[in-house]
This record gives C-alpha cells, structure tokens and sequence, in this order.
C-alpha cells in the first residue's frame, strides 16, 4: 500500500466538496494545500467558461481527474436518446478542453413512467456505445459509475462493479471504472470485481472517497469525511492497489449539512488530515 503520511501528491478535491468555493476560490485554495489534483463539476466550469477555466486550470498545474458529470441517457427513454446523447458530446468537448482525464458518466435511471428497468440498462448501454467513438477521437475515457441501487430509478441504472466491468468487456477501450466508496462499500463481490477490473490495465481509472455516516440524514447530501462513517477505507483501498490502481485519492463529499457551512480551506485540511490518518 502506498504511503499516505504526505498525501498531497495523492489527492484530488472533487470541486462538490467544497461547493461553497467557485471554481477559482477552489483552485487557489488547493494550491495553497498543495494539491494539484482536481475534479470540477460542469456547473462550476459554466461559470467562469470553459476558456478560463482551461487557462485556470493549466495555468496551475492542476492534474485534472475527471470532468463531472454527463450521462443521464435514460430519461426520456430510446426516443430522447439522441438529445441525451449531444448533451454528452458537448460534455466531452468540455473535458477535452481542460485538460481531463475522463469524463464522469452516471449514466440515469429508469425513463419517466417506465417500470422497465432492464430497458434502461440497454439504451444507457446504447448511449455509451454511442458516445464512445467521439471519447476516443478526443482522447478522453468515459468513466463509468456505478451508483447504489437506491438511485437506480432516478440517477443511474448501473449499480454494481460487476456491471461496470461487464459493461467494459463489452464496449472496449476508451471506458473505464470511477469507484466511488459510497456507492459500492456494500457490495459482497466488491473485493472480486476489483480484482477482475485489475485485470485490465487502465480500467480502474478513478477512486472517490468519503464515508457513510450512521444515521445518514440526507441519502444524496450527507455523506461523511473519512473516519467519520463505517467504511472500512484502509480494506479497500488496499484492494484497489492490490488490483494495481495507481490514480489519485478523490475526495468526494456532498455535505449540505456539514462540510458544505465550513470554510473550504477547513474542509481541505480535514480532508488531507483523515487520508494521512484514517484511509
Ligand atoms: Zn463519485
């Protein structure tokens, strides 16, 4: 396991964790930590322009993880497909625009009215086959992520590692994996479907970090900083290095409630403080 005493090489700062800073704010105060990996959200790149934030990002250094987010291909069913889908070449233009690594998908969940859920599987299957052509031209990987299933029928259909990996075998290069302990610390295959990810170079691609917090309040705005919850981090980062993940620490942490009032310069030095510490 790599050593995490001076982590700030390590890590990136999803900008939804420091919500309360614009896009600018988050990268001054990331730079001033030490950290040079970040993951913007596209609302923050909308507000100052993707010109700007390309010539803020550049400017800086700064290692750009992925772009959140774009999917959502699922929503108005096989007919609002083709809409979904320029969304998500707009998105990919963006991502290559500044700089990143990948473009995160949630890939939506069930179409309005819809009780088909093994339909939504397909066309989000279809709007990822879809979408791939362009990602590799722009040299850009779709990051796949699975999300909880109690998101499956409003955020993302795909819900488990062994249908992210499933996915991947079928689409080829240019997909990857975003795991994302929230969403997958509960899965009893978790250990193996990392492993068998492992297997092919490159598809564990990004690792988000935070805790699940007991009680959780708000099931999309109250997630924990690490330590704070009951995921076993240590156990399954150890997993995802032993798989051969060699990316960055994503902290990822929606936190209305709690991290989201603080001064994101606290919420920074938490953060690096707990992956020293606790993961
Ligand atoms: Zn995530």
């Amino acid at each position: 396991m790599r050593d995490l005493s001076r982590p700030q090489s390590l890590v990136a700062i999803n900008t939804a964790t420091v919500k309360q800073l614009t896009l600018r704010e988050a990268v001054e105060c990331l730079v001033a930590a030490g950290i040079t990996g970040i993951a913007p959200w596209r609302d923050r790149i909308a507000e100052c322009g993707v010109a700007e934030a390309a010539r803020l990002l550049r400017g800086n250094g700064m290692r750009v993880t992925g772009l959140c987010r774009a999917g959502f291909f699922t929503g108005e069913g096989r007919a609002g497909l083709a809409a979904a889908l320029d969304e998500n070449h707009r998105a990919l233009d963006e991502a290559a625009a500044i700089g990143a690594q990948s473009l995160v998908l949630v890939v939506g969940g069930l179409p309005a009215h819809s009780r088909d859920l093994a339909g939504a599987r397909e066309i989000a299957a279809e709007g990822i086959a879809a979408l791939l052509p362009h990602a590799r031209q722009a040299g850009v990987t779709l990051a796949l992520e699975p999300l909880h299933p109690m998101y499956a029928a409003d955020r993302a259909c795909l819900n488990t590692m062994k249908q992210a990996n499933d996915l991947c075998d079928t689409l080829g290069a240019g997909v990857a994996i975003a795991v994302d302990l929230y969403h997958v610390w509960w899965d009893p295959d978790l250990e193996r479907e990392i492993a068998r990810a492992g297997r092919s170079p490159g598809r564990l691609l990004a690792f988000h970090l935070c805790d699940w917090l007991v009680p959780t309040t708000d099931l999309l705005l109250d997630r924990g900083m690490m330590g704070d919850g009951v995921i076993d981090i240590p156990r399954i980062r150890g997993w995802m290095e032993a798989a051969g993940y060699e990316g960055l620490l994503e902290v990822e942490i929606f936190s209305a409630g709690n991290w989201w009032r603080r001064p994101g310069e606290e919420v920074v030095r938490v953060a690096l403080e707990r992956i020293a510490t606790v993961c």
